[in-house]
């Protein structure tokens, strides 16, 4: 049975939900192998160009309450995150994004917390857009009016993220108390209706079933301006509610992101290195990923912590993982 739904991957054919769910529930290591080089093969016929995103945390004062349980990016949630509140100035925005675009990094980040009515992000894509050459991506997840999400546009920002995390709606209150899921799903629509690309993504290990899984990535056909989904696999911060919550092991992590590929084949995969954790970015290679997120150079000019995990990947060391695999860096213009 599993040869026959891998075999219709391999192929190109349509799998239905069930078919989905025995790809999640493979534990046969031969089969798991298939699996991903079915997944890596379907990117690398599309391109083997590899992107890489750097970051800019805008500021971590967050007006969510209760906060996420999961959040040690936030002020006042972990001693391993930033802990201390700030709020980047403009020229410390635009010292970042310089640094950045010296390299070998096309696109940024710039991600924040909530409160601000998508102000913070505005100011950072104008300066971002206006002085640098690099791609643009906005993540400040539901904080965004609609005029803010048109200046976006103004702005030519490239992509704009509103994660929906898991699309189990019992779950999501759990772990989310401070927010609603169907407010995430209206930024998504808001995105979409604008006509600028969307990235939305899963966080997964964090109690959701394989059946949840597969819910999430068929709910997000639905979004006309899909491009993008980051698969996040749970960290534990400590000092946070979910301390003890085991960590998203690698091969769930690489399975996830092996049939996402398979069921996105064009779509771009974004793996952010602190959640799988630095030295495992090759993993995600492996799988089918095609963009490694909060790749940092060694002159960032600031100090930074990764959000779901406070590790990040350095530039150097990302750009050997990437050719060790024989795979390359897409050219920057
Ligand atoms: S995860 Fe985001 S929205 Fe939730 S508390 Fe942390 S910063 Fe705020």
């Amino acid at each position: 049975m599993i040869d026959r739904i891998l075999d219709n991957a391999h192929q190109g054919k349509k799998l239905n939900k069930p078919e989905i769910l025995q790809l999640f529930e493979i534990i046969d290591k031969e089969d798991f192998k298939k699996l991903l080089k079915i997944a890596s093969n379907i990117r690398d016929s599309i391109s083997d160009d590899i992107k890489l995103t750097s970051t800019i945390h805008l500021t971590n004062i967050c007006k969510v309450n209760p906060k996420c349980k999961y959040c040690g990016f936030a002020s006042n949630t972990s001693k391993e995150g930033y802990y201390n509140g700030f709020y980047k100035k403009h020229d410390e925005i635009l010292k970042i994004a310089e640094c950045v675009d010296k390299t070998e990094i096309p696109r940024i980040s710039c991600s924040g917390a909530h409160g601000y009515n998508g102000r913070q992000a505005v100011e950072a894509a104008k300066i971002v857009k206006s002085k640098t050459s690099l791609e643009l991506l906005v993540n400040v997840g539901t904080d965004l009016t609609p005029s803010a999400i048109k200046e976006l546009a103004k702005y030519n920002t490239d992509t704009i993220c509103c994660n929906l995390e898991t699309i189990n709606e019992e779950l999501f209150n759990r772990l989310k108390p401070g927010e609603r899921l169907e407010d995430r799903i209206k930024i998504c629509e808001m995105v979409c209706e604008e006509g600028i690309e969307l990235s939305s993504g899963l966080l997964i290990g964090v109690g959701e079933s394989y059946e949840d899984r597969v819910d999430h990535l068929l709910f997000l056909k639905k979004f006309k301006t899909l491009g993008e989904i980051p698969i996040m696999g749970f960290n534990p911060y400590k000092g946070t509610p979910m301390e003890y919550h085991p960590k998203c092991s690698i091969e769930e992590q690489m399975k996830t992101i092996a049939i996402t590929r398979i069921l996105y084949p064009k779509i771009r995969i974004t793996v952010p290195t602190p959640t799988i954790g630095p030295k495992n970015v090759e993993y995600s290679l492996l799988a089918g990923a095609n963009n490694l997120a909060t790749v940092v150079p060694q002159d960032y000019p600031l100090s930074i912590k990764g959000v779901g995990n406070p590790s990040y990947g350095n530039l150097d060391d990302i750009l050997n993982v990437v050719a060790d695999l024989g795979l390359k860096i897409g050219s920057k213009y």
